[in-house]
């Protein structure tokens, strides 16, 4: 088992094992940069097939909410941590209690929030033990997804406007893969803005709802990658532009809330070289974050939402740079996130001389 040499290490600052004796408790927590302020990232709760899969997938997570806090203009760094376990047979409050008092030791270079596996009740429970969680109380963000749905609609909005030159969505259509939390309230304002949906998931009472009360069109779970659509909104899996799914797919654009949605790099070129614009995941997706940022005494939602909506503007800002450069939209996200991170880095440098 490795940490240093994982290829997902890429100099991250602090990796803490937790272990409690009582409870069972085995987390993870990775902090990759605090050079834009204390690292925050959800807490995934996962069934692991080995301690080797989650400690790269803590890695990989931590080190990609540092490109997306820096892409999204907000001055938070880039964290994550995982709990080893079943989120449907494991979980006691007890063992977010233990998760609470693990992530208190960081004393606030680490912020948590939820993630997959993971709700905001469970961290809640965890509050109990640190102050350092974020996205859980009314009054405050609260669950971050309805941000995460309208700032995917805007970064949506944003591939329909450069790829189909069409400034509204009246008439697009959209396949939605995965109707949970984000992928069914962006159905709710594409409906909304006049796109017809095409939807696929496996939990039969969401397609039912979909198909009810938003006129959506159902299809199987793998059928959802062969239909004749405009977009292509992936809001459930990871990896899933991969080379089986992107021989496939038929429409113009990819703009979807899921995480880590290529299976490798080079599917990016591939999307690319296919003539399909790609939204890159983590510029689209940072509504939830930018949302959080905003948490504090002087919360305002409004202000905070407005700032989700320039979701769009990033997402256009990728495209034409990418249209330019003649590279990969994943190419200039990470690009501009990296230029900002480098600034910041140069300037505390600069300041840290100057004391
Ligand atoms: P969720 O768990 O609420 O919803 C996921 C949905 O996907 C579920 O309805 C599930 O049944 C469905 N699904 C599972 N397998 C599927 C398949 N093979 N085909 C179609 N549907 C399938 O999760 P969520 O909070 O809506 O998040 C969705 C995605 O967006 C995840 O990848 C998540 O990491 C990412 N994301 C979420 C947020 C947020 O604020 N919630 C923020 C950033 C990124």
């Amino acid at each position: 088992m490795t940490v240093f040499t994982a290829k997902e290490f890429d100099n991250h600052e602090d990796v803490l094992f937790f272990h409690d004796r009582k409870t069972g408790l085995k987390a993870i927590i990775a902090v990759h940069d605090t050079t834009l302020g204390p690292a925050l990232g959800g807490t995934r709760m996962w069934d692991y097939g080995s301690e080797e899969d989650a400690i790269a997938d803590v890695l990989r997570l931590s080190r990609g909410m540092t490109y997306k806090s820096s892409l999204a203009g907000i001055n938070l760094g880039g964290g994550k941590s995982v709990i080893i376990g079943n989120s449907h047979t494991d979980k006691t409050p007890e063992l977010f209690e233990a998760f609470g008092r693990a992530v208190d030791q960081l004393g606030g270079t680490y912020i948590a929030a939820e993630d997959v596996g993971t709700t905001v009740k469970d961290l809640e429970i965890a509050r109990r033990r640190t102050r350092h969680i974020a996205g859980i109380s009314e009054g405050n963000a609260g669950d971050p997804s309805p941000a995460t749905a309208w700032g995917v609609f805007h970064g949506l909005r944003a591939a329909v406007e450069f790829e189909l030159k069409k400034t509204t969505l009246a008439g697009v259509t959209v396949a939605v893969q995965g109707l949970g939390n984000v992928g069914y309230g962006l159905c709710e304002l594409l409906r909304n803005a006049g796109a017809q949906l095409i939807v696929a998931d496996p939990h039969d009472a969401a397609v039912e709802k979909a198909v009810k009360n938003l006129g959506a069109t159902a299809v199987g779970i793998d059928a959802i990658y062969d239909q004749d659509a405009d977009v292509f909104a992936p809001c459930a899996l990871g990896a899933i532009l991969n080379d089986e799914t992107i021989a496939r797919l038929k429409v113009r654009a990819v703009a979807g809330s899921a995480n880590n949605q290529l299976a490798e790099d080079r599917h990016a070129k591939m999307l690319m070289e296919k003539g399909i614009l790609y939204a890159p995941d983590y510029a689209i997706n940072a509504g939830g974050i930018i949302i959080i940022s905003h948490e504090g005494p002087s919360f305002n939602r409004e202000k905070a939402m407005r700032q989700v909506a320039e979701i769009h503007d990033t997402c256009l800002n990728i495209f034409k740079r990418a249209r330019a450069e003649k590279v990969t939209t994943a190419e200039i996200a990470d690009k501009i996130a990296l230029e900002r991170l480098d600034r910041v880095k140069s300037e505390k440098g600069d300041l840290a001389l100057a004391s």
